[in-house]
């Protein structure tokens, strides 16, 4: 079991949480509430709610990527690892995280893309370089919790 600080970018939260040695995540401490989540300061939701929030903006923004065909795969080079322990189980999952989230900076990066959330914690992406049809697809995939402009 450890202890990691997190600083999402989506927002200015800070909020420790324990990992244990099957990579489970647990809420432990919010070190700072952002106006938007003051309703979730010190509890154990906080975490949960946050973390939710990013993975959804990572997950959008790497779909994003892959309809608009930026070319970088890192499952490629997952892939290519081959792993039997639960630690390295866990390794590849954080990696497979940090592929994604790769993937949807190198697309914000590129493709001068920006997002934000509403006051209903609503996803706004914008993408000023997809076509209205890429566009429908990843509202598609998307659901009701992201709106791609
Ligand atoms: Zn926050």
């Amino acid at each position: 079991m450890r202890t990691t600080r997190w600083s999402p970018d989506t927002c200015d939260c800070v909020i420790e949480y324990n990992i244990d040695e099957t990579g489970n995540t647990t809420f432990k401490n919010t070190v700072k509430t952002c106006p938007a989540h003051s309703k979730h300061h010190g509890k154990t939701d906080h975490f949960s709610v946050v973390l939710e929030e990013n993975q959804r903006k990572n997950k959008t923004l790497a779909e994003a990527a892959e309809i608009a065909g930026v070319n970088l795969n890192p499952d490629e080079v997952i892939s290519s690892m081959s792993f039997g322990t639960e630690e390295e189980k866990i390794v590849y999952e954080q990696t497979l995280k940090e592929g994604m989230k790769v993937k949807a900076q190198k697309f914000v990066k590129e493709f001068n893309s920006s997002y934000q959330f509403d006051k209903d914690r609503k996803l706004i992406v914008n993408h000023p370089s997809m076509t209205a049809a890429q566009k429908t697809v990843l509202q598609n995939k998307t659901g009701n919790n992201v709106r791609i402009d």
